[in-house]
């Protein structure tokens, strides 16, 4: 069975911490969050990481495991090639150990406006009755509407790495999301995505959707938006 190998790499240094576990301690379906309390609690009280639901809920845990960000709460041992590699998440500060500092990728999900806006505004503070919508409607948005603002599209980016200005994946897919809702009448979130560092910079490379861990397709919510900002031109 023998010993696993797990190397951290804490803060904004990146000081590397070398650890091992006993294998017998651990199954196939050990998630890397629970290694790493493991290791909290039997080996190193100091080191530092962000977390809560445990079940890919509250998108907490991110950070890069063998080279990809990922949710610890949702990765397996099974899943992982040896040794382990931990790292804080790429293309955002680090606050302390393993924990990121999302303030730029929140600043920028902030901005797009990232909630309904109605017509009539006395209607949008005190609505008179539902707000009714087809499955057709529905469809539309669903599927970007599953975010949990984890961070990890962001941090996959590689144009938010050459260009920090870059809106960025998760802004821009929360921006379509509202935008393609029928019940949305918001005229200046799409003058924010019709920028250059907007949409149109996105070059298409999928590694949003590729990290994702909820199934979000960010990439295709970004090309959906240039089609829905040219048809608006039109
Ligand atoms: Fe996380 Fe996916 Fe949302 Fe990006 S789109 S923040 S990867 S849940």
């Amino acid at each position: 069975m023998g010993k696993l190998v797990v190397k951290v790499l804490e803060g904004k240094e990146k000081r590397e911490k070398q650890y091992e576990v006993m294998r017998e301690e651990l199954d196939p379906y050990t998630t890397v969050l629970e290694l790493l309390l493991k290791i909290r609690e039997e080996q190193d009280p100091s080191l530092v990481l962000r977390y809560s639901c445990r079940m890919a809920l509250c998108g907490s845990c991110g950070m890069i495991i063998n080279g990809r960000p990922r949710l610890a709460c949702l990765t397996k041992m099974k899943d992982l090639d040896e040794p382990i590699r931990i790292e804080p998440l790429k293309n955002v500060g680090t606050i302390r150990g393993l924990v990121p500092d999302l303030s730029s990728f929140f600043s920028k999900y902030r901005k797009v406006r990232p909630f309904l806006v109605a017509k009539d505004e006395e209607e949008q503070e005190s609505p008179k009755s539902p707000y009714r919508q087809t499955d057709e409607e529905v469809k539309r948005y669903l599927q970007f509407n599953y975010c949990i603002q984890c961070g990890l599209c962001y941090s996959a980016c590689p144009v938010v790495s050459s260009n920090p200005n870059f809106l960025g994946p998760a802004a821009i897919n929360v921006a379509y999301r509202y935008t393609a809702d029928s019940r949305d009448s918001d005229k200046l979130r799409v003058l924010l995505l019709d920028t250059p560092n907007g949409v149109w910079s996105c070059r298409v490379a999928g590694s949003c959707s590729v990290v994702c861990p909820k199934g979000v397709d960010p990439s295709l919510s970004i090309q959906l938006a240039k089609s829905l900002i040219l048809r608006r031109k039109i």
